[in-house]
């Protein structure tokens, strides 16, 4: 890739309610994933900016949808980060309501980005999670993040395993090691992302 699109990322809003995104038009890529997993830190890498997406001094504080625009008519949005013990039962139900409906309504998102950390892989709600994209013709992407933390052989069966268990999961959504400490699987990721924004998109 000559130039990393995502570099364009910048803060727009948060959003508590789907009624407070931006217009539902162009393209949009959704990252999701547990409390803690690496996901600000995964976004952060991705658009090659540190303070872009806010990592959890506190996980499970965000509860919000933040939408950073690259442009006009393109977006990722963070989705609150899920499965985190002391949010209350009520408070995690909501969510799990706010995003189930996101995945099911929003026209303009064509992909998913699962945030998991590669030593605990495809818990209760990433299955959930992948489940709904699934169900709704979403292109998913499964980053295996914190992967500096296996061994070579340890990351590589993980991988394995995980490809494996989306095989009935979420048939056709992709899996890839990733680590934002070491930048490992940083281009192998922006080359999917922007592939969904931009080219599956017929431009
Ligand atoms: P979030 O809650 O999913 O947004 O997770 P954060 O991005 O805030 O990361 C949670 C913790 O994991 C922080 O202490 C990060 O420094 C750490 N972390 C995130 N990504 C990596 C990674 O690729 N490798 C390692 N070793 N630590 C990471």
């Amino acid at each position: 890739m000559k130039k990393n699109p995502f570099r364009a990322a910048h803060y727009l809003l948060n959003a508590h309610r789907l009624s407070q995104l931006p217009d539902d038009t162009g393209a949009e890529i959704a990252f999701a994933g547990r409390s803690n997993a690496g996901k600000s830190s995964a976004l952060n890498t991705i658009c090659d900016q540190q303070g872009l997406a806010r990592t959890s001094k506190t996980p499970g504080r965000t509860q919000q949808l933040v939408v950073f625009p690259l442009d006009e008519t393109h977006r990722l949005i963070d989705l609150p980060g899920y499965g985190y013990a002391k949010v209350p039962e009520s408070m995690r139900e909501h969510w799990r309501g706010v995003i189930d409906a996101y995945l099911r309504t929003r026209d303009s998102l064509k992909g998913l980005v699962l945030v998991m950390d590669s030593r605990h892989p495809l818990r209760e709600f990433d299955r959930q999670m992948l489940g709904f994209a699934n169900a709704t013709g979403r292109n998913s992407l499964c980053l295996l993040t914190k992967a500096d933390k296996l061994t070579r052989s340890e990351s590589l069966r993980t991988l394995g395993e995980v490809r494996k268990e989306l095989e009935s999961i979420a048939p056709g959504a992709q899996a890839q090691l990733f680590s934002s400490s070491k930048k490992t699987g940083v281009d192998e990721a922006r080359a999917t992302l922007a592939h969904w924004l931009f080219e599956a998109n017929g431009e």
